[in-house]
């Protein structure tokens, strides 16, 4: 595909998915300007995220460092937020902390200890969101990472009070298997319910980043602060190998 096909090719996906979130906030009787698209460019290549950064695209999410971090290197003279959405080894966190400005994706106490270390030395302010595992077993834990609704208090405490760290709120995936496996609805007001308790302790804490391609409409209804979507602005990604 020549760069002209693509660029006209992610200017119409993204018209089509302004489109939706537009027409899902004004069918939830919300401002536009309350939802965030964060376009997930994970597995496409830097010169998309030129494109999409043309096209005005602020935010931009990926969910692996070996794949974002030459990425955002070669996407460094952009004004971009980049979001991390993906399970975090804390090996992988010095790296993360050099370009990304949220981790979506904190789901355990030792790796909020590694975050704000990493953020501390790089004398950067980092926004942490809780990965809520609506899905999670009787460890606490979720399948894609994330820990379970009753795990979030006292990791959101933890990062409120770590150095370096900005407690932003919580983000979930929509689960594939329990009671919420295809009631995304459903998952997305549990979430919602959870960040109205959290915001009690920590008002700061408004983000809401829930909704990816198939169930923004969903997210926005519940009342999401941010979604993310990949397949329908940038084509089905290749399964991984
Ligand atoms: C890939 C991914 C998305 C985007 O999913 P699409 O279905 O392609 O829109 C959103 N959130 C996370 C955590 C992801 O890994």
């Amino acid at each position: 595909m020549t760069d002209r096909d693509r660029r006209a090719e992610l200017t119409a996906n993204l018209g089509r998915v302004e489109e939706r979130i537009a027409t899902a906030c004004r069918a939830a009787g919300r401002p536009r300007e309350d939802v965030t698209l964060i376009v997930v460019t994970k597995t496409y290549p830097a010169d998309d995220v030129r494109l999409l950064h043309e096209m005005g695209v602020r935010h931009v999410a990926e969910n692996r460092d070996q794949d974002a971090a030459p990425k955002a290197a070669e996407c460094a003279d952009l004004d971009l937020t980049w979001h991390f959405v993906g399970q975090l080894q804390t090996n992988k966190v010095r790296s993360v902390t050099g370009y990304a400005r949220v981790v979506q994706s904190v789901d355990r106490l030792k790796l909020v200890g590694a975050l704000s270390g990493a953020a501390e030395r790089a004398g950067r302010e980092l926004g942490c969101l809780i990965q809520v595992a609506l899905d999670a077993g009787a460890d606490g834990r979720g399948e894609r990472g994330g820990v379970g609704p009753d795990g979030v208090a006292e990791l959101a405490d933890a990062v409120a009070k770590a150095p370096g760290l900005a407690l932003g709120g919580l983000m979930t995936v929509a689960p594939l298997s329990g009671e919420y496996a295809g009631r995304q609805r459903a998952a997305f007001d549990r979430l919602v319910d959870i960040s109205a308790r959290l915001r009690e302790a920590h008002p700061a804490a408004t983000m809401v980043s829930a909704g990816m391609s198939a169930d923004l409409e969903d997210a926005v209804a519940a009342g999401a602060t941010h979604v993310r979507i990949g397949t329908a602005v940038l084509g089905r990604r290749p399964p991984l190998r």
